[in-house]
């Protein structure tokens, strides 16, 4: 039985809540302007993580936690001349490959992750990276961030929005969501973006944080989205 004073179901309803007495931010005018302003600025926005198939995405995903894709794909450069498929790494010496990806920090638990996401995708399905959110999420070590980074960049299947550290950032500063947690701001972004700009859009705000709108001191001057966006650190 509902609510006595619940009210009808709406789009708005839906939306991640905004300071009372302001405009919505996420009305989709604004969130239109948004899309349109980054396709202007970054229109070949792409996944920057070397990778020749969906598995190497899958690995490069893995080690790319806490640490910079220019690194990842230096390590990855020898990496998967001695590793060529899924085969190789699950079956690899784990303190062997431990030294060799040490190089991108927490190396023990980024080896167990590797092996153990790449025993399950040559057991389980045939060593081939799995299509569908469910079944990348049962593979150890991947979480809702790399199973949309693998769905989207190899696959091009919008499953949901990969929300890293610049889209946690910038998402906020935009005002497209006024939550912290990366699980909650992809449900906000789900709800107020179109599923044909999920993918584009995170490489676009990914591009745009690590070009121009940079966690300390955001080069507003340089930025085209300036006359759409309030956030409290804007330096202009
Ligand atoms: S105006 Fe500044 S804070 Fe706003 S999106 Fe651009 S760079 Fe980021």
């Amino acid at each position: 039985m509902g609510h006595p004073r619940s009210k009808p179901k709406s789009h708005a309803k839906n939306r991640p809540s905004v300071r009372s007495g302001t405009p919505d931010p996420t009305n989709p005018k604004r969130v239109a302007a948004i899309l349109e302003k980054l396709d202007e600025a970054y229109p070949n926005a792409t996944c920057e993580l070397k990778h020749a198939n969906p598995f190497q995405l899958v690995i490069s995903t893995i080690l790319s936690a806490q640490c910079t894709d220019v690194r990842v794909n230096q390590v990855t450069e020898t990496l998967y001349k001695k590793y060529p498929d899924a085969k190789s790494f699950a079956y690899a010496n784990p303190s062997e490959l431990e030294q060799e990806i040490r190089p991108t920090g927490f190396f023990r638990n980024k080896t167990k992750s590797i092996i153990g996401a790449s025993k399950e995708i040559v057991e389980k399905f045939g060593g081939e990276v799995p299509r569908t959110m469910d079944e990348m999420l049962t593979l150890p070590g991947v979480a809702r961030k790399t199973a949309n980074v693998v769905l989207g960049t190899a696959y091009r299947i919008a499953s949901g929005v990969v929300v890293d550290t610049h889209v946690q950032r910038l998402a906020n500063r935009l005002e497209l969501t006024r939550n912290e947690d990366p699980k909650k701001i992809e449900q906000d972004l789900m709800k107020i973006l179109p599923q044909d700009k999920w993918i584009q859009f995170s490489h676009q705000l990914i591009w745009h944080g690590r070009r121009v709108c940079v966690a300390r001191k955001p080069r507003c001057m340089e930025c085209n989205l300036e006359t759409l966006c309030r956030a409290r650190d804007k330096t202009i």
